[in-house]
Formats: C-alpha cells, sequence, structure tokens
C-alpha cells in the first residue's frame, strides 16, 4: 500500500454499507437492504478477503478497529464476530468499536465481548415525533430498551444524541441528554443537526436557524459538562478515561486504513498518502479498488490544523515541527493574534480552542490555512 509508515501504528475502519431503510437527514452512503439479502453475503467474502490483504501486508496488530456504517447491526452477531477474527488475526486491537443501531441491540449482545470492546449507539433523540422528523427506525420504546441493555452489558458504550430538531426545543435536548445519561454511557457524541444537500429532510423541513443552533448547543454542552462529561473533542463527551482512542487517531492525523464501500484511508506522516475504496456497493462486489492521492505537503499541514483544531487538546507545537519542519509559532503567530482572545489558549507547548472557539471552527480554520 502506497505510503504506509510502517513505523507507526495502523487504525482499521471498516465500513457496512447496509442500513434498514434510509434515515432522511443522512448523507452517508449506504444502500437499504433486508437481512437476508444476498449482497450481504457476497460483501462479506469481499470483506474478509480485503482484510487477509491488508493482515499480510501490516502484518501486526492494528492499533484500534472501527466498524461502521450504515448499521453494522443489520449484519447481526456472528458475522460480525467473522470479521473481527479475520481482522485480528496478527493479535487484538485496544479498542475494537461497533456501531449498532437500536432496534439491533439484542439482550445475548454480550456474545460479542472480548472481541468488540465499545459498542456505538445511534439513539439520536428520545422522542417519537423527532425521531419521525429524523426519519429514524428506532421508536423511543426501542431507543430505551437498547439504553437498558447496554448499561447492564460488559461494554464501554457511546450514545449519539442530536440537537436543533425541526419541532424540538432547548429544553427537549438537555432531557434527551438527561435521560441519556440516566443510563450512564461511557461518552456521548453531541450534534447539531445539518441539512445535507439532496436528502429527504432538506425538502420537507427548515434549519431552526444559526442563533437557535448555537443556543441548543450551548446548553447541551453545559448540561454534559454538570452529568459529568468532558468535552475533549467538538462533537465529542466522554467520562474520565474513556475518549474514543479510534477518533483519536484520526484527530491526532494518525494512519488509518478504511475498507468497504466508499471507505477513507489516511496513511504516511508529513505528506499523506489519503485513499477511497470503490464509490459503491455495486462496484465493490465486482471488485474493490482503491483510489489513492497523495497530498502535497501543504495540503498535509492544512489537514493537520483541520483535524487537531477539533480536539480541546489542540496542536502540540513539539509534534507540528517533527511532522513539518518548521515553528508553529513562527507559522502561525500573526494569523492567532488577529483572532478573539476568549477563543483559543496559546502555550509555548500547545495551541487550543476553547469552546468559544469551537463555536467559530470553520472561520478559525479558514483564517490560519491562509498563511499556508
Ligand atoms: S442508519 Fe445511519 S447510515 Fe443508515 S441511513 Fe440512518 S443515519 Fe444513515
Amino acid at each position: 500500500m502506497e505510503g504506509l509508515d510502517k513505523s507507526r501504528d495502523l487504525s482499521l475502519y471498516i465500513h457496512v454499507p447496509f442500513c434498514a431503510r434510509k434515515c432522511d437527514y443522512c448523507a452517508f452512503y449506504s444502500v437499504p437492504v433486508s437481512g437476508d439479502d444476498e449482497r450481504i453475503e457476497k460483501y462479506m467474502s469481499f470483506i474478509l478477503a480485503e482484510l487477509d490483504a491488508l493482515s499480510r501486508e501490516w502484518g501486526r496488530a492494528y492499533k484500534t478497529i472501527f466498524i461502521g456504517g450504515g448499521n453494522p447491526g443489520l449484519l447481526g452477531y456472528e458475522r460480525i464476530l467473522r470479521i473481527l477474527d479475520k481482522a485480528m488475526e496478527n493479535g487484538r486491537s485496544e479498542e475494537v468499536t461497533v456501531e449498532i443501531n437500536p432496534e439491533n441491540v439484542r439482550e445475548d449482545i454480550s456474545i460479542l465481548s472480548p472481541a468488540v470492546t465499545r459498542i456505538s449507539l445511534g439513539i439520536q433523540s428520545m422522542s417519537d415525533s423527532a425521531l419521525k422528523t429524523l426519519g429514524r427506525n428506532a421508536s423511543r420504546k426501542e431507543n430505551l430498551k437498547a439504553l437498558s441493555i447496554l448499561s447492564s452489558s460488559p461494554f464501554d458504550w457511546n450514545a449519539d444524541i442530536i440537537t436543533a430538531i425541526p419541532g424540538t426545543t432547548e429544553k427537549d435536548t438537555v432531557s434527551d441528554i438527561e435521560e441519556v445519561a440516566s443510563y450512564n454511557p461511557d461518552h456521548i457524541s453531541f450534534y447539531c443537526l445539518t441539512f445535507e444537500e439532496g436528502t429527504p429532510l432538506i425538502k420537507r423541513e427548515k434549519p431552526l436557524g444559526e442563533d437557535k443552533e448555537e443556543s441548543f448547543l450551548l446548553s447541551g454542552w453545559k448540561a454534559l459538562e454538570r452529568l459529568g462529561y468532558e468535552h475533549y473533542e467538538i462533537s465529542g463527551f466522554a467520562k474520565k478515561g474513556k475518549r474514543c482512542r479510534h477518533n483519536l487517531v484520526y484527530w491526532n492525523l494518525g494512519q488509518y486504513v478504511g475498507i468497504g464501500p466508499s471507505a477513507e484511508s489516511s496513511v504516511g506522516y508529513s505528506s499523506i498518502v489519503s485513499m477511497r475504496d470503490s464509490e459503491t456497493l455495486d462496484d465493490y462486489l465486482k471488485r474493490p479498488e482503491m483510489t489513492c492521492s497523495k497530498l502535497r505537503k501543504e495540503e498535509t499541514e492544512e489537514e493537520f490544523l483541520i483535524v487537531s483544531l477539533r480536539i480541546k487538546d489542540g496542536i502540540d507545537k513539539e509534534e507540528y515541527r517533527r511532522r513539518f519542519s518548521s515553528s508553529f509559532d513562527e507559522r502561525y503567530g500573526k494569523a492567532i493574534s488577529t483572532l478573539d482572545k476568549s477563543s483559543y489558549i496559546d502555550t509555548p507547548e500547545r495551541f487550543a480552542l476553547t469552546e468559544a472557539g469551537f463555536m467559530q471552527l470553520d472561520w478559525i480554520i479558514l483564517r490560519l490555512a491562509s498563511v499556508i
């Protein structure tokens, strides 16, 4: 694999492109299937073959593994275990996450342990009317059942919550967070609803508007912190010691390989090679094929800014020097002096955004990237 740096760790992402039906807000690549669709077994044979080739090339354990979707829960637990058996042939990973939608969480989910260490549960909302607006498959009742099963399971687990859903109030956001937190998840991912081009949602509903979205987000952030979750990434909240290690690989621009239709990879160090597996399921089932593009050093640096500023720890200036052979302060000092002082923390070791900075993340990235 072009650009793979064998002196560094490698994480693995496996994309499962199947959903029972498409949610109305979703722009991720996935195809609706029923549980016995013959494409599922075909997909399995290609994924296992890709894993086999990759494991032979890499030759050691992956740092972390994330099986995401789509809804990997649709594969059923036995297939998930078959994938992980193959993926961990060279040794166990320190964290193995599987995304599962609430309707696929069964009482016997602990059979996924110890291969799986972490479950990510797409709750999104606790209100039936908001779930309907989103076009989710699961109801409040199914969400409650999944929360209850996971709260007494052996896994670390995450719950996704979406705010600023049309028809909901700021109070609803806080009450969703409080209700989900009462089941004691180790991690909560908390996002503002985005209206993606081409989705049924954008044709039917209007966003609440920037002011409301900001205010909903702030109330949610406050509630999560009050409930003992550290705001360590713009959308990530974790109990002590429970940050998602796989996502931290992304935010630290670590190496990861993604397999499965439309999965992305990023390998290398000061100039990364970015890859994408076959765009669609049909193409993938003909023959998986990675398309590669080598980023120039400046493009890698921009990518580094984009991902690192999402995390509370921000940019490690020494790591920046090692990667790009220049001084962060010399490169960005002037641009930083034009930012609002409440939006960042700048020390000799690190440059990081505050919550006020997270609110202006895109603008700050533009400002800093303009000097590259
Ligand atoms: S389950 Fe997830 S991936 Fe599938 S359509 Fe819904 S949001 Fe998209």
